[in-house]
């Protein structure tokens, strides 16, 4: 029996503007809307869209609706939505995306996370792994609000006390991961 391809879904205008938000429709077109990925991920009880939310104002190419959403940043990249997909779609790599979306076009709602996870992979460029105290102190002074340092003082009390994070200071480092995110950051222009 001869199957029909799934047809494109329409895109709004606003969508059309990013071009990602295309790239991720096309990741999760063949959604059914079974909402496994929901029930799979450990982190949709603090969504305020659940994930299968998510993949369809993506299919209509709600953009304002998307990104009005912390969803996306809230995904942790576990992959237990991509594996558990009946459709076997891309789900990680697309709120991959969808982050990837809203750093470059440096949306203010999400400021915090886009810092958090710039400054992580800074330290980690660094020093080939990440360094706590180090990180910690460039987020701060990214987030340039002098009373975040007090929200965190407690956890990091509790974990120097475990011998969680140890007590380096600050440095440029050796820079071991440089080459690397030099070809990712090309990969990523091209
Ligand atoms: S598990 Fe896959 S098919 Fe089901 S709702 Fe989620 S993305 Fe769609
Ligand atoms: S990869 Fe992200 S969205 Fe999927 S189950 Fe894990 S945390 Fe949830």
């Amino acid at each position: 029996m001869k199957t029909s391809s799934p047809q494109p879904l329409a895109i709004d205008p606003m969508a059309e503007k990013i071009p990602d938000l295309r790239k991720v429709g096309e990741m999760v077109q063949a959604c059914i809307q079974c909402g496994t990925c929901t029930g799979s991920c450990p982190n949709a009880f603090a969504m305020d869209l659940t994930p299968r939310t998510l993949w369809r104002l993506v299919q209509m190419g709600q953009a304002d609706d998307i990104f009005q959403s912390k969803t996306f940043m809230l995904c942790s990249a576990c992959y237990a939505c991509a594996l558990r997909c009946p459709r076997g779609l891309p789900l990680t790599e697309a709120m991959g995306v969808l982050k990837q979306v809203a750093a470059k076009r440096g949306l203010h709602r999400y400021k915090e996370s886009i810092f958090f996870y710039q400054n992580f992979m800074e330290s980690v460029r660094r020093h080939g792994r990440v360094r706590e105290m180090e990180f910690m102190t460039l987020y701060f002074n990214a987030m340039r609000n002098p009373l975040l340092p007090f929200k965190f003082a407690s956890l990091g009390f509790k974990l120097m006390i475990k011998g969680k994070v140890s007590l380096q200071l600050p440095s440029k480092g050796k820079g071991r991961l440089d080459a690397i995110f030099r070809k990712v950051k090309s990969l990523e222009q091209s």
